[in-house]
């Protein structure tokens, strides 16, 4: 993760988003509207509160979805990926980013392109964000698994702590 660090732009799909990649300590952080809508459909959409406007979403090119289509088909990956698996790493073709992600064929393929990539389970980057629920009603924090404040009732929000010393 080191080399990400500062001004380069990252793109994260939906694994990254779901393991909690921290975009505080980043540059700009990108990913496609495939991906929020993945997630949106999720039992863990509400991870979505914790990035608010700092993840910013966008298409890629027409140009670089051809690309990367033709060199997953040359690699052999593109039956196994999906439209957002492409559209994602599309965008950071265009971007010139660093793409996170957990998906073996988006690793193969960007690796193919000369697009820089990183798995998001690794141990630098779970370091970098810890995780808690926080009651909305009485404030009180517990442990990520809890939904409902058993103290008050009221629905509580994941957020996410960024750690820095990596
Ligand atoms: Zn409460």
């Amino acid at each position: 993760m080191r080399e990400t660090e500062g001004k380069g732009i990252l793109v994260l799909d939906t694994s990254a988003i779901l393991n909690g990649v921290s975009p505080h300590q980043m540059g700009e952080t990108l990913t496609v509207p495939e991906v929020i809508q993945e997630i949106k459909r999720g039992e863990l959409h509400r991870v979505l509160d914790f990035y608010g406007d700092i993840l910013h979403v966008r298409s890629p090119s027409k140009e670089s979805l051809d690309i990367v289509t033709g060199e997953a088909r040359s690699t052999g990956d593109l039956n196994k990926m999906s439209s957002t698996d492409i559209h994602v790493l599309a965008l950071a073709l265009d971007v010139k980013g660093t793409i996170l992600s957990n998906d073996f064929c988006i690793q193969n393929v960007a690796s193919s392109l000369g697009v820089k990539f990183q798995g998001v389970n690794s141990r630098e980057i779970r370091k970098r964000v810890v995780w808690k629920a926080s009651c909305t009603g009485c404030g009180r924090n517990y442990d990520p698994d809890v939904q409902i404040c058993p103290v008050c009732g009221h629905e509580t929000r994941r957020r996410g702590k960024a750690i820095s010393d990596v």
